[in-house]
């Protein structure tokens, strides 16, 4: 497989948007791909994700984390797509040559004509680091409880609070009282939730776990293991706010405060990345500024549910391929539509449009800063507005999204912007 090591199009993670990516490449007619997993198996985070809900919108179908990756996993098999396991990406360059390195392959270059960056995203260990009190055993991120439950098989504790209300935090409140431990409290420093509203009903208001917002852990107590932590409310400041502190005896502390996408390997390829998303800056046809390099899924921009992953990197996958055979231009282009954010929008994804080459439709996908209420989404060229669509409420934990068709965009003169905003 790896004799010539040249490859039409490499991928880099197996995750699902690496496997949707794949799939979408090889329909699209190109023969010669190659996924590169850093893990013992494909399939990504949802591995660990062992609760139902994935899928409503690819299936119609309520899937469990593992079920979901098993439908792409057995396309790849069926397509024949190869793929290699235990191996990791060490490198990236803007040339597209890749460094691996694997238990079977040892160290390889591989040069690519497109890479696809599918490398998911990590947690962000933030909310741990401003609390006071020692690091005894017993403190993890939502994600790593995730794993050693559902993968490993451990028990992680039996009396918890958890900081931080992002989907994974939530989730884990149940999986936690399922397994028979107690979850006293989540405390989220922001006046509303970072999670979905359907996983604050179904997995803490449906067993009574009280959700604490502008609350936050301001001491950790115990030496060996957790033995207690103290909350406090915060002010508009996000300061604790003295006399608000109370003691919550607990053997575990989860910390759910966020993802961060996975770009060591992208900043590598030098191409632009989003301050606000933390992934590349790319066009509608999901490739960077770096020609024949396309990022999609959670090394983008952390999306709330995978089947918005899938879609994107399927549209990554095809467009990879179409590039692999002489079709669309980089992110960089001077020709290319600039998306303009603001009144609380806080990012787009894509963040250009490549007016040339666009096809019939596209998606805006984003979020906004704050929850909103009774907001129109707008997006303008100029004076012009091409888009309205009302809303009853708004959350940054809710991922949005605004199609665009061609014949709508109609022309666009150089540096003409387009403007998407809440009004
Ligand atoms: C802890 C956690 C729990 C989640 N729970 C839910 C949920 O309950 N419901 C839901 O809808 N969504 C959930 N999500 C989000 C959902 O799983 C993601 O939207 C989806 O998995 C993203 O797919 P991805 O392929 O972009 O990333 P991932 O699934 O993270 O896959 C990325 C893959 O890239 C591999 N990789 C990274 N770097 C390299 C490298 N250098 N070389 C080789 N391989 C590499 C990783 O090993 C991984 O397999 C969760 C996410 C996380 C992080």
């Amino acid at each position: 497989m790896l004799g010539d090591l040249h490859v039409e199009i490499l991928i880099i993670g197996g995750g699902p948007a690496g496997l949707a990516a794949a799939v979408a490449a090889k329909n699209a007619g190109v023969q010669d791909i190659l996924i590169v997993e850093r893990d013992r198996m494909l399939g990504g985070i949802l591995n660990q994700c062992i609760h139902n809900g994935f899928g409503l919108h690819t299936f119609r179908e309520e899937l469990t984390g593992p079920e979901y990756a098993a439908r792409f996993i057995a396309r790849v098999k069926e397509l024949e797509i190869p793929y290699l396991l235990n191996t990791m990406v060490m490198s990236v360059g803007s040339d597209r040559t890749v460094t691996l390195m694997g238990r079977e392959t040892g160290v390889k270059k591989i040069k690519a004509d497109a890479v696809i960056l599918a490398m998911g995203c990590r947690e962000r260990p933030r909310g741990a680091l401003s609390i006071p009190g020692y690091r005894p055993a017993g403190i993890y991120t939502a994600g790593t409880a995730q794993r050693l439950m559902n993968i490993e098989g451990y028990s992680i504790g039996k009396r918890a609070v958890i900081l931080g209300s992002g989907d994974i935090g939530l989730i884990m409140a149940r999986r936690l009282t399922l397994e028979g431990a107690e979850v006293l409290a989540v405390a989220e420093l922001m006046p509303y939730s970072g999670g979905l509203k359907r996983n604050i009903v179904q997995c803490l208001n449906d067993y009574g776990i009280p959700l604490l917002l502008s609350h936050t852990v301001v001491d950790i107590r115990g030496k060996e293991r957790v033995s207690g932590v103290t909350i406090a409310e915060v002010d508009e400041k996000r300061n604790p706010i003295p006399g608000t502190e109370q003691d919550y005896e607990c053997d575990t502390l989860l910390l759910s405060c966020g993802l961060l996408p996975e770009n060591e390997l992208t900043r590598m390829t030098n191409a632009s990345l989003s301050t606000v998303t933390g992934g590349a800056v790319v066009n509608d046809r999901l490739q960077t500024d770096i020609p024949g390099i396309f990022a999609c899924g959670n090394v983008l921009h952390v999306h709330d549910l995978v089947d918005y992953v899938s879609e994107e990197a399927a549209l990554a996958g095809e467009n990879a391929a179409a590039y692999v055979k002489g079709a669309g231009a980089a992110s960089g282009d001077p020709e290319q539509i600039r998306i303009e954010t603001e009144g609380g929008v806080r990012y787009t994804v894509p963040q250009q449009i490549d007016i040339r080459n666009m096809r019939d439709e596209i998606t805006l996908r984003f979020r906004v800063a704050d929850v909103y209420k009774d907001k129109t989404i707008a997006v303008y060229k100029g004076e012009e507005k091409l888009y309205s669509r009302r809303t009853r409420v708004l959350a940054p934990g809710e991922m949005e999204q605004v199609k665009l068709t061609r014949e709508k965009l109609g022309d666009f003169a150089p540096g003409e912007v387009l403007k998407i905003t809440l009004e």
